[in-house]
């Protein structure tokens, strides 16, 4: 069974960077540029996980997470920050907030796949 995974990220360049390992990878990948269209995919037809970038233009990431943990529909799906905040204070933030899982950038183009995969409701964790 193919995973769907949204990317709700601002910047192209990373958005391409992360759509292209997860597709390589054998992902189906949803993207979305903005939270607000983040919330709105992610309520028509609900992924397996959805990849979060904290900084976005309109709600932020952790904005994002709220409304998305606010809903029924979307409540139990596995939202992981993907930010390159790295800073260990944002990290503990992140997971305070209520994301499953953090994923610095930039990120590692090879233990990506395995670190999204054990994010999964029925994935493995992976070597990082
Ligand atoms: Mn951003």
């Amino acid at each position: 069974m193919t995973h769907v995974i949204l990317v709700v990220e601002d910047n192209e360049r990373n958005l391409k960077l992360l759509r292209d390992v997860l597709e390589y990878a054998g992902y189906d990948v949803r993207v979305a540029r903005t939270g607000e269209d983040g919330i709105s995919l992610a309520a028509s037809e609900p992924p397996d996980l959805v990849l979060m970038d904290l900084q976005l233009p309109g709600i932020d990431g952790m904005e994002a997470l709220r409304r998305l943990r606010g809903s029924p529909r979307t409540a139990d799906i596995p939202v992981v920050a993907v930010t390159a905040q790295a800073m260990k204070q944002d990290r503990e933030r992140a997971l305070e907030a209520g994301f499953n899982g953090y994923i610095e950038k930039p990120i590692s183009v090879r233990a990506f796949p395995d670190q999204v995969r054990g994010f999964l409701p029925d994935g493995q964790v992976g070597t990082e």
